[in-house]
């Protein structure tokens, strides 16, 4: 999957700063309601521990809470649509396979590329055995391929 471990380390260290960035944002957004939150009565209020007493403070903690975990969905889903080599998002959703004719043409995938040429990433459509995890393919750069610059640096093959 990875062609070295620089991309590896690379990959993955991307995806524990955008996590480290998320608990920031919670656990600042609890700091502030901890710091600024009143209790109701706070002449008689004795219990320092405002979670699961206060009703307004514990919702708005199972809010934060919440957010949270969709801080974390939405940085998983986008390390999945990365590029392996340059971490740019992947374009150009492409359609392959058929489910009507599934034994002619493939199963039906979702092929997405980096604009850059450093590979492709097949994300299934059909899961017959649960999730599978998507296919990712390296290239060195199909767009030199297809544009026909090759060995000889020119724009046309000989
Ligand atoms: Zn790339």
């Amino acid at each position: 999957m990875f062609a070295s471990v620089k991309q590896f380390m690379r990959y993955w260290s991307f995806l524990a700063a955008k996590l480290l960035a998320a608990g920031a944002i919670v656990s600042g957004l609890l700091w502030s309601v901890n710091r600024f939150w009143t209790p109701r009565t706070p002449l008689f209020h004795i219990n320092n521990y405002q979670f699961g007493y206060d009703l307004p403070y514990t919702a708005l903690a199972g809010l934060i809470f919440l957010l949270g975990i969709g801080l974390v969905y939405l940085c998983i889903l986008d390390q999945r649509y990365r590029c392996r080599v340059c971490l740019r998002r992947l374009r150009m959703p492409i359609l392959t396979g058929s489910w009507s004719k599934m034994l002619q043409f493939g199963r039906p995938k979702t092929e997405y590329i980096c604009v850059y040429g450093h590979g492709k990433l097949n994300i299934s459509e059909l899961h017959i055995s649960g999730i599978e995890n998507p296919e990712w393919t390296e290239h060195a750069d199909y767009w030199a391929e297809l544009c026909g610059t090759g060995k000889n640096g020119r724009d046309f093959p000989d």
